[in-house]
């Protein structure tokens, strides 16, 4: 019997295609936000996001006959992942021996034993077959002498279960990986016939009867709301670290997808753990990538010392992000800042013109760019910067979501990439582990969304209302008369995370955060935006998006004062040392009325006991 074959006799079939009523009309200030019947779509699967994940996944469904549409609300290959530089781990031991065993050992230590690790395992795994997946596509990966894909060292990842030096892992196509990866996925889903809806912003999923029917979306474009009815949905949304003033990720890094689901009563996992890059350009958060210690770049203090040398005195500059964060600002904090500045370097001089050009050649471009720096003739200013989300979207192996956050899948619906919560990171990401993450669970999602279609042959009908939520919500946006301005609150929202939910955090800070973000939310209730009109409304847009920032940054800080420990990521100065006996479980936030509640799971633990995680 198949995995699904229990659903077979539940459906219940319509031949209805799903038309639904116009809003009432009343006053509006702007043409009535109406769905019309042209605006009622039907596609098997609906994936939402088209970054790694989302591509993916829609390909392997793709490859399966089923009509697959990926929503976007960027084009395609504008989605982060485009924006990866260092690589994609696996162990392949194309440089030097290596086991997927290591690869284990090193991602559950990096995660500070919080990852469950079945998950981490089945990951760990499956990059060797993706890898070969890719390099059959046609990704034009950097190349060893003998034409096999080229590794390079990263932060966390070493030999002989952590016991030996750092090790070639890194599959790199130069300090373009991701861009090379995207763009050859998408190319394939082009080829598959895989149909694209860009610049639609998903505002809502239908649920009906514990069943996924699909989402609500805005079309950017021409305006106007649009129904896609479904018998399986996918969330591929990617991360939030745009709620951060200094931070890595671009615009479209909302929360979307963690707002969407907590809307909808759907708790998230992990959220207090944030992973702070340690080399964001200064002050403006551009990402260095790690490949740049990886090919052998020092971090100096104002002294010019390598500091590395007193916090991770084994690894150096090759130790975990989260460590190194830490000692940057650490550095900082105590006046070893270059001239006492918010900034120490990245220094890659040691390493030739030859080398930089060949192997780094984008992070060159970005700081002579933004900086007016060379690093082939000086040190680079640099300071930690949000980089990603640990937590996400709870869901299974199968990267089904879990509407209790444990168990209980809510049938239709899966999510898968950065946006969701297997969880392999645990409390800290090692550096290539989630262009890795992205890939594998996209593809195990869509096997898994395609395994379920075989079964689920018949469309079930759409609840009447279904698009009520978001037509309010824009109505109310275009609408609404206040004296705040979206961009100033989303400027204090930003500013404030980085400084009170940062790389060090204590529950003074924290709750003044939560009082700001309180304060933000009851401001926003006053928002006003000056385009009313319907085509291609960015204040809409972001007006939008910040609501889904501000809750999302509520329930980090939240989960943040809740964990009274430090693990990974997430280091509370007053509760120091990591704390097994209370803390060695999963968060489960769920945001209510109420205020924020919480419930917990355990650890998965196979292989590895925790143990202290020095380096
Ligand atoms: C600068 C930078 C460098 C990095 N370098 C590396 C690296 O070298 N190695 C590594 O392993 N990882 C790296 N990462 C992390 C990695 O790139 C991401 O975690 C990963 O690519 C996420 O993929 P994804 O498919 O989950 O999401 P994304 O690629 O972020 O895609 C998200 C998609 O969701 C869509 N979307 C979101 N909300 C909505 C909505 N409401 N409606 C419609 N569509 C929506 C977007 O349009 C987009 O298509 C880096 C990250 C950054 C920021």
């Amino acid at each position: 019997m198949g995995k699904y074959d229990q659903y077979i006799g539940s459906f219940k079939c319509t031949t209805d295609d799903g038309l639904l009523g116009k809003p009432e009309a009343k006053e509006l200030q702007h043409e009535p936000v109406g769905v019309e019947y042209s605006n009622v779509h039907r596609h098997e699967a609906v994936i939402v996001g088209a970054g790694l994940a989302g591509c993916y996944a829609a390909l392997e469904l793709r490859k399966k006959g089923f009509d697959v549409a990926v929503l976007t609300k960027v084009f395609p290959t504008r989605s982060h992942s485009t924006a990866a530089q260092g690589g994609i781990a696996a162990a392949l031991g194309n440089l030097e021996e290596d086991h997927w065993e290591w690869h284990l050992f090193d991602t559950v230590k990096g995660s500070d034993y919080l990852a469950d690790q079945d998950a981490a395992e089945m990951m760990v795994r499956e990059a060797i077959p993706v890898l070969f997946e890719y390099e059959h596509m046609g990704v034009p990966f950097s190349r060893t002498p003998e034409g096999k894909i080229m590794q390079r060292y990263f932060g966390g990842h070493y030999s002989d279960f952590g016991r030996g030096p750092q090790i070639l892992r890194a599959c790199m196509a130069a300090d373009r990986t991701g861009h090379a990866l995207l763009h050859c996925l998408w190319e394939q889903c082009v080829k598959h016939e895989v149909r694209f809806y860009s610049e639609f912003l998903v505002l809502d999923i239908i649920i009906d009867e514990n069943k996924c029917k699909g989402v609500v979306a805005w079309d950017l474009i021409n305006g106007g709301i649009h129904v896609f009815h479904a018998k399986g949905v996918c969330f591929a949304t990617g991360g939030y670290a745009r709620l951060f003033n200094i931070s890595t990720n671009s615009h479209a890094n909302s929360a979307d997808g963690l707002a969407i689901m907590m809307d909808n009563g759907i708790p998230i996992e992990d959220l207090e753990f944030v992973q702070f890059h340690p080399t964001g350009l200064a002050q403006k958060g551009f990402l260095i990538t790690e490949g740049a210690r990886g090919e052998g770049g020092y971090l100096i203090n104002d002294k010019g010392e390598r500091f590395m040398k007193k916090y991770a005195p084994d690894k150096m500059e090759l130790a975990p992000r989260d460590v190194c964060s830490r000692a940057e600002w650490q550095e900082i904090v105590e006046g070893r800042g270059i001239n006492g500045e918010e900034y120490v370097y990245i220094d890659l001089r040691h390493l030739g013109a030859e080398k930089i050009k060949e192997r780094l050649p984008q992070i060159r471009e970005l700081s002579m760019k933004f900086m007016g720096i060379d690093p082939i003739e000086e040190p680079v200013p640099i300071q930690p910067t949000a980089h990603y989300s640990m937590g996400g979207i709870p869901t299974d192996l199968s990267c089904r979501v879990l509407a209790d956050g444990k168990e209980k899948w809510l049938v239709g619906l899966w999510a898968a990439g950065e946006c969701a919560c297997v969880s392999v990171h645990g409390a800290n990401r090692l550096g290539t582990n989630s262009l890795l993450d992205a890939s594998v669970h996209g593809r195990r999602a869509g096997k898994d969304m395609a395994a379920y279609l075989e079964v689920a042959q018949c469309w079930e009908p759409l609840p009447k209302d279904c698009a009520q939520k978001a037509i309010k919500e824009v109505e109310w946006i275009l609408n609404n008369n206040g004296n705040e301005r979206p961009g100033e609150i989303r400027r204090i929202m930003q500013e404030k995370m980085y400084r009170l939910c940062g790389v060090f955090r204590t529950e003074k800070e924290l709750v003044q955060m939560y009082d700001i973000l309180k304060d933000l939310q009851s401001r926003y209730k006053n928002i006003y935006i000056d385009d009313k009109g319907q085509k291609f409304n960015t204040d809409l847009q972001e007006a939008i998006e910040l609501r889904h920032l501000l809750q999302t940054a509520e329930v980090i800080v939240a989960s943040a004062i809740n964990r009274t420990e430090c693990r990974g990521a997430h280091w509370r100065l007053d509760h120091p040392g990591r704390d097994d006996e209370n803390w060695l479980k999963h968060t489960l936030a769920y945001r209510t009325e109420e205020g924020v509640k919480f419930d917990y799971k355990p650890v998965v633990i196979t292989r590895f006991v925790p143990e202290e995680r020095k380096f």
